[in-house]
């Protein structure tokens, strides 16, 4: 699956502030040049572009969303999308890692493995 290539450039003090919140510790703290992210999710999606950023001891994610160009970023706390590949092996199956609701196909798919697999 092709990424989308949405990035934005995050504001830091409202990024801190939800690490905070979060339960991020000050180490964890990026620097002010880790601020610009990409969206994660595949080309097309129908959500909020989003990238992931931090979680806590298995707590909800914390992401960071925007709409378009100009929108404010917000900082959500998800939780996962716990799918795993159905055409792999358990053992080799990882989650999907993208917020679980999410509008684009999951993050392991790609077009030729869903061919191969008719
Ligand atoms: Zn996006
Ligand atoms: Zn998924």
């Amino acid at each position: 699956m092709k990424t989308c290539r949405s990035t934005r450039r995050l504001p830091y003090a409202g990024l801190l502030v939800a690490l905070y919140t979060a339960g991020a510790g000050e180490e964890e703290y990026p620097s002010r040049h880790e601020m610009v992210r990409r969206c994660e999710l595949g080309e097309g999606h129908g959500d909020p572009h989003s990238a992931y950023l931090y979680a806590h001891d298995g707590g909800p994610e914390l992401w960071a969303r925007w709409e378009g160009e100009a929108d404010e970023i917000r900082f959500v706390r998800l939780t996962p999308c716990e799918e795993g590949d159905p055409g792999l092996p358990p053992v080799h199956r990882s989650a999907c890692a993208f917020p679980a609701g999410h509008a684009c196909g999951h993050a392991w798919e790609d077009g030729e493995r869903e061919q191969a697999r008719e």
